[in-house]
């Protein structure tokens, strides 16, 4: 049976694949979305809902190699490895940390880089068509320092920033607590970062992004797809549990479970997760205006449409253990810290950030089939380049030139 040229199925409605499908519709495609799960209910629903264009300095970093022993013990750190999964994931650790000397760093502020200048311009062209600008608060992002040991090391990376092009503002103690009085007053000092903004509710935004999808003639199924199989040269049979679909194009959005869809047509790509925590505060709201980052924990207090919302850490474990209670309680005392007139905390979650080796997505086409098109890893910042993704993966499919080139983010990079 013959397909229609602009068929394209879209696995994963987090922010990435909801702005995949819409770009893509754009352009003229006929699009399917699919998804297990309700639209932006995984890890797109319980992230710090940062829209984060400055946050081009990776996890892995020539820092963590000198703190990696004092990370792994104790509780009050923001890093957590399983012993039991550390060993499994042992290839891929080394990998990680393999890419913290500084000139793979370097490579990968870069990738970051040229992808987060474009976020904006992309995200805000979907959010605003959807009708969401009242789920936006442009009031900029902080982020904080416990000690000026910490503000000091961290000088290189702001630089670092600044040659990125992120508009900066240095801060002092007086002008955190002018900004934000209800933080500890014992914070060294800070940075504002002027640009930033938040989402009130990253899934509110993305149901609104899938019901202009679906208004605008898109399809959208709940399913679960269990593989990928040929059907030609230039077409795919997805099939999922119930149903399957036939296609010219497959863009697996998938997030952390992207290379578990079966069929042989997905590069052996090394995807881990770095989960992550948050905690919410539903009464605490009214204690902050904008997002303030922790640096010193790793997290980040936003306060939301629903209450003070606290998220991050990084815990590597994979995708089936439990929760994790220490990670939690940790989040907690660090609230506590640093806003002491926090109340009682509510419902907790835990979500799986998808990250590769060098910490950047892969966005390119399968060396195995030319359907096949890649759209994940996009570990820490998936809110923030869901958008400018979304554009990069039409222009590939449309073979129009992509205005970022693209290969920093090619699959291709793990076979070297
Ligand atoms: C604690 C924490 C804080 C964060 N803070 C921020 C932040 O402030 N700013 C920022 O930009 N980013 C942040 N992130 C990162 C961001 O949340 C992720 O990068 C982003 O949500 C990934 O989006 P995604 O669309 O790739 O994945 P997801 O949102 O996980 O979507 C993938 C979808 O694929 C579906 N799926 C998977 N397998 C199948 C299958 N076989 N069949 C059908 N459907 C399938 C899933 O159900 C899911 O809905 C944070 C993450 C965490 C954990």
């Amino acid at each position: 049976m013959s397909i229609n040229e602009k068929a394209t199925v879209v696995i994963g409605a987090g922010m990435v694949g909801v702005s995949c499908a819409l770009y893509l519709q754009r352009a003229g495609h006929r699009v399917t979305l699919v998804d297990a799960h309700a639209p932006g209910s995984q890890t797109s629903f319980g992230n710090a809902a940062t829209f984060a264009s400055y946050a081009c300095i990776p996890v892995n970093h020539p820092k963590l190699l000198k703190s990696l022993p004092g990370l792994m013990t104790g509780d009050e750190r923001p890093l957590s490895i399983s012993p039991l999964y550390g060993i499994k994931m042992l290839p891929w650790l080394i990998r990680f940390l393999r890419h913290c000397s500084r000139a793979r760093v370097d490579e990968t502020i870069a990738g970051l880089g040229a992808l987060l200048r474009e976020s904006e311009t992309a995200a805000l062209d979907l959010f605003q068509d959807v009708g969401g600008s009242d789920l936006i608060r442009r009031d900029g992002t902080l982020y904080l320092y416990s000690t000026n040991a910490a503000l000091s090391a961290a000088q290189a990376d702001i630089r670092r920033r600044r040659e990125q092009g992120v508009r900066i503002t240095d801060l002092g103690p007086s002008d955190i607590q002018n900004l934000e009085p209800h933080l500890n007053s014992g914070f060294a000092g800070g940075i504002l970062y002027d640009d930033g903004f938040h989402l009130l509710s990253p899934q509110a935004m993305i149901t609104r992004m899938t019901e202009r999808f679906v208004a605008n003639g898109g399809l959208w199924r709940n399913e679960r797809i269990k593989s990928i199989d040929q059907q030609y040269a230039d077409q795919v049979s997805v099939r999922g549990e119930t149903q399957s679909f036939k296609t010219r194009q497959v863009v697996i959005a998938a997030g952390a479970w992207s290379t578990q869809i079966g069929g042989g047509l997905i590069d052996p790509l090394p995807l881990e997760t770095e989960r992550g925590y948050h905690v919410m505060f539903p009464n605490d709201a009214a204690l902050l205006t904008r997002p303030v980052g922790l640096a010193d924990a790793g997290l980040y207090i936003s306060p939301l449409a629903d209450g003070l919302r606290a998220a991050g850490t990084v815990e590597l474990a994979g995708l089936t253990a439990p929760i994790n209670q220490r990670r939690l309680q940790y989040i907690r005392r660090m609230v506590k810290r640093a806003l002491p007139g926090s109340g009682e905390s509510g419902s907790t979650w835990l979500g799986f950030r998808p990250t590769l080796p060098d910490s950047l997505p892969v966005i390119g086409r399968s060396t195995r089939h030319r359907s096949v098109i890649y759209a994940f890893g996009h570990q820490h910042v998936g809110i923030t380049l869901g958008g400018i993704t979304g554009k990069l993966v039409q222009q590939l499919i449309d073979h129009q030139r992509p205005q970022v080139d693209l290969a920093p983010y090619r699959p291709e990079r793990f076979s070297r």
